[in-house]
């Protein structure tokens, strides 16, 4: 559900943040609460207001990567908040390691402004609840901050050593190896502390970090898997892969008709051709601009010189990169103006599944 836009940018939320919300909110105003000197009334109110700041802190977080790779004119598809955090979609890969840097670095340096912001808070307040507040919002976005900055996948300090890794090396690819060792022994140190903490008596906190470790050797998994995948198909071209169309319409159906088709088969999308040869394609957007139902869709179509359509003979790898820096969500593949097929984030998932599967 989108909740907001800021600054060209979407900001969506799914109904899971909302039970986020009650959640902290519980165990905020409960037995461990950090509000605890606190009477019982102000402290669920208090509770409730930290649960909504931060969130809002989350939230300033990945709009701060989000407006960094703007800047970058990458393409920014939203914030989005579910119930452990949030994600700033960013499509595109980073042209440079100082741009890599910058967007990853711009989160944590954003939680550090809100912390020092709330420490000023803090310090001006009078009411001794609301001074609470910000005391324990202070050392949350501290926390929240250092533990970003941490040089392991997916956490955005993972992304500063790659970039580092990356300048120093001069190999992207190089830097993927690297940072994706440094992920794994960071995985499994927070797996071992785990282990040892909840051995030692901390039960929840120690499962918390074994989690946390999981999660680090997962996304590292992630990360190698489609170093993999793109490092293995360099001689396999886009036309090779590239997904066939749902359905074609011809340059002289209406929109009426186009929309109708395109209904049946659930395409967001579909090229217009005249023959083998493609013409453009048309969007549903494209047809809902369209004012004239009877309208030819030759005329609302996005021609094939604008689709920055790619060559069939493309190496996959380069396929994918040109994908992600057009910020579309799929683009043409063409065999001289013949229509070859389509690639889409979903071809990739495609990629990195049979990998999974048929990796020796
Ligand atoms: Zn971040």
């Amino acid at each position: 559900v989108r909740i907001a836009r800021i600054f060209g940018i979407d900001i969506e939320a799914d109904w899971s943040w909302v039970l986020a919300l009650l959640l902290f909110t519980w165990a905020f105003s409960g037995a461990d609460s950090p509000f605890i000197r606190l009477d019982p009334g102000m402290r669920v109110a208090i509770a409730f207001a930290c649960s909504v700041l931060l969130f809002v802190s989350v939230l300033i977080h990945e709009f701060a990567h989000a407006a960094v790779a703007r800047r970058y004119h990458l393409a920014v598809n939203g914030v989005h908040l579910f119930i452990f955090g949030g994600v700033a979609r960013i499509a595109g890969s980073m042209a440079s390691e100082g741009q890599e840097a910058m967007i990853a670095a711009a989160g944590p340096l954003s939680t550090l402004v809100v912390a020092a912001f709330s420490l000023l808070c803090a310090l001006l307040v009078s009411s001794e609840a609301v001074h609470e507040l910000f005391v324990y919002l202070t050392y949350a976005n501290i926390a929240l901050a250092l533990f970003n900055m941490l040089p392991a996948y997916p956490l955005d300090g993972g992304r500063v050593a790659h970039a580092i890794s990356w300048g120093i090396s001069g190999s992207r690819e190089r830097a993927t190896e690297v940072t994706i060792g440094v992920s794994r022994v960071f995985g499994i140190a927070f797996i071992l502390g785990g282990a040892l903490l909840a051995a030692s008596g901390n039960l929840v906190s120690g499962v918390t970090i074994v989690f946390v470790g999981w999660f680090v050797i997962a996304a590292a998994r992630g990360e190698w898997l489609r170093a993999a995948v793109l490092g293995r198909l360099g001689h396999v071209t886009a036309g090779q892969i590239a997904d066939p169309p749902l359905l074609v319409l011809p340059p002289n159906a209406t929109c009426e008709e186009a929309r109708a088709a395109m209904a049946a088969r659930r395409a967001q999308c579909a090229p217009v051709t005249l023959g083998n040869r493609l013409l453009g394609t048309v969007s549903i957007d494209d047809l809902e601009r369209a004012n004239d139902p009877q309208g030819y869709v030759g005329s609302v179509m996005t021609r094939t010189e604008d689709l920055g359509a790619i060559s069939s003979e493309l190496p996959v790898p380069q396929a994918i990169d040109r994908l992600s820096s057009s910020g579309r969500r799929e683009l043409a593949v063409v065999s001289g103006d013949e229509l070859a097929g389509f690639i889409s984030q979903a071809t990739l998932s495609r990629l990195l599944a049979y990998e999974r599967k048929h990796r020796s």
